[in-house]
C-alpha cells in the first residue's frame, strides 16, 4: 500500500517526499507524524529509521551538483586565464623603449618581445655602436605576469603592470638590472 502522494505520474517513488521509514511496518514516513499512518505505532524521532536509498539518491544529487559547478569554475577559469595571457603576449609583441640616462640622452633601450624570447639592446643611432645587450627566454603565465629565464638564473617571475592607455608598463623585479622595478614605453 503506497501514499498516494509518494507516487509520481510514472508510478516511481517521488523522492522528496520520502525521508524516513517506519521502524515496525517499514510504511514512508513523510510528515513529523506522530504515529505510524499505515500502523498505528508510536513514532520516536530517534527511532525513524533513514530511508537510506532516498537519502543516497539525494546524497548523490548533491555531489553531482558540486562536481558540476567545480567543472563550470574551472573551464570558466582557464577561458579568462586564456584570454588574459593571450592578451599581454599581444601587448608586449608591440616593442618597448626606454631613454638611459638623463632625458637629452641619445641611448635608447629597447625591449623586442618574440614568440619565446626578449631581446635586451641599444641604439644611438650610430650602428656601429648599436648592440644586442641579452637576449632572455621568457613565457607569459597570466594576465599580469611572465617567467623569464635571466643570465643562467632559473625562471624568475617579473609582475607586470601597465597605465590605463597601455603606452607604459611597470615591470618588477627589473628585468634589465636588480632594481626593484623599471619603466618601459610602447614605441610611437
Ligand atoms: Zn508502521
Amino acid at each position: 500500500m503506497c501514499d498516494e502522494s509518494l507516487v509520481d505520474e510514472n508510478g516511481e517513488i517521488n523522492d522528496k517526499q520520502v525521508d524516513f521509514i517506519c521502524h515496525n511496518c517499514g510504511e514512508n514516513i513523510t510528515n513529523n507524524n506522530e504515529y505510524c499512518p499505515k500502523c498505528g505505532v508510536k513514532l520516536n524521532t530517534d527511532e525513524l529509521i533513514f530511508n537510506s536509498n532516498t537519502k543516497n539518491k539525494s546524497y548523490l544529487k548533491i555531489i553531482l551538483g558540486i562536481v558540476i559547478i567545480i567543472t563550470v569554475i574551472l573551464i570558466t577559469t582557464a577561458i579568462i586565464n586564456y584570454i588574459q595571457i593571450s592578451n599581454l603576449k599581444k601587448e608586449l609583441l608591440q616593442g618597448w623603449e626606454r631613454v638611459d640616462g638623463d632625458k637629452n640622452s641619445n641611448i635608447l633601450c629597447v625591449l623586442d618581445f618574440s614568440e619565446n624570447e626578449i631581446d635586451y639592446r641599444v641604439e644611438t643611432g650610430y650602428k656601429w655602436i648599436d648592440t644586442k645587450i641579452a637576449t632572455f627566454e621568457y613565457k607569459v603565465i597570466s594576465g599580469n605576469k611572465i617567467k623569464v629565464n635571466r643570465f643562467g638564473y632559473g625562471w624568475e617571475t617579473i609582475n607586470i603592470e601597465f597605465n590605463d592607455d597601455k603606452t607604459m608598463m611597470k615591470l618588477s623585479p627589473a628585468l634589465t638590472s636588480v632594481d626593484d622595478n623599471e619603466y618601459w614605453f610602447q614605441f610611437d
